[in-house]
This record gives structure tokens, sequence and C-alpha cells, in this order.
């Protein structure tokens, strides 16, 4: 897992500023957060490992959330084992998505049409947007 944004703000825009206790320190450029390595492993770890729950808990797959977040099928099948994790089985029901930055978001949702017959979640992603929709498949 590459580490490549602040765990404050998510902006990659840092820069090295110092070493502390042996740890090169970052300060972020866009909201001036301090930052070691270790300490953004770990944040990033959570951030991904409550990013993961939420959007298998959506009905993602494995797979899905894997080719989204970049983090393998296997650590998120993990992560579901160890939270205990469990979502009600439906096979009427399906999400598509879409990643969108704060522009389109806010165009998608002046949108009326793109608003009613479905249930629609954002969710933050990195420094996008995810929009999640149900709709019935139709078969
Ligand atoms: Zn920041």
């Amino acid at each position: 897992m590459t580490i490549n944004q602040c765990p404050n703000c998510a902006s990659s825009a840092y820069i090295k500023s110092g070493i502390v206790n042996d740890r090169q320190r970052y300060k972020c450029k866009s909201c001036g957060y301090y930052f070691s390595v270790d300490k953004i492993g770990k944040k990033i770890d959570e951030y991904y490992v409550n990013k993961a729950l939420q959007l298998y808990l959506e009905g993602l797959t494995y797979r899905e959330i894997e080719r989204i977040l970049g983090v393998s099928h296997v650590s998120i099948m993990n992560w579901v084992k160890k939270y205990n994790i469990k979502r009600p089985t439906s096979t009427n029901y399906h999400p598509t998505y879409k990643i969108l930055n704060a522009l389109e978001l806010s165009k998608y949702f002046q949108k009326i049409e793109n608003l009613s017959g479905a249930g629609v979640v954002v969710t933050e992603l990195g420094d996008k947007f995810m929009l999640i929709k149900w709709e019935r498949f139709r078969d």
C-alpha cells in the first residue's frame, strides 16, 4: 500500500519537514498538518478498513472494492471476518457506482432525474467522492 496523501485532509501536496524521533516528518501544504510516516501508515490503514467495510455493506463485491480502493480482496475478506461483518443477502439489488470530483458531484445533484427512483449514497474517497446507487436489475 503506497502512502500518497495527508491523513488529515487526503491532499497529496505535502513536503518533507525534518526528522522527529528518527522518523521522517511531513507537512501538508493544503491544511498545514504535520505527520510522520508511521502515523500516516496507521491512519491510512484505518481509512481503508473503514471504507472497504462500508462498501461491502453497501453490497459491492470484494473484487469491486479491490478495484476501487486498490486494496487486495484477500485483505478485505480478512477484515470482514475480523469484524464479523454480515450483510443481508439480496440478489435483486446490486449497486452501481461512479467516482466523481466535487464539481461533477454538484452537477449530478442538480439533475432531478438522477435522484428519482433510486437510493443514493455519497462517500468520501480520497480527494474524490463515490456515489453509490441502487437500481433493480432489469431482467
Ligand atoms: Zn492536509
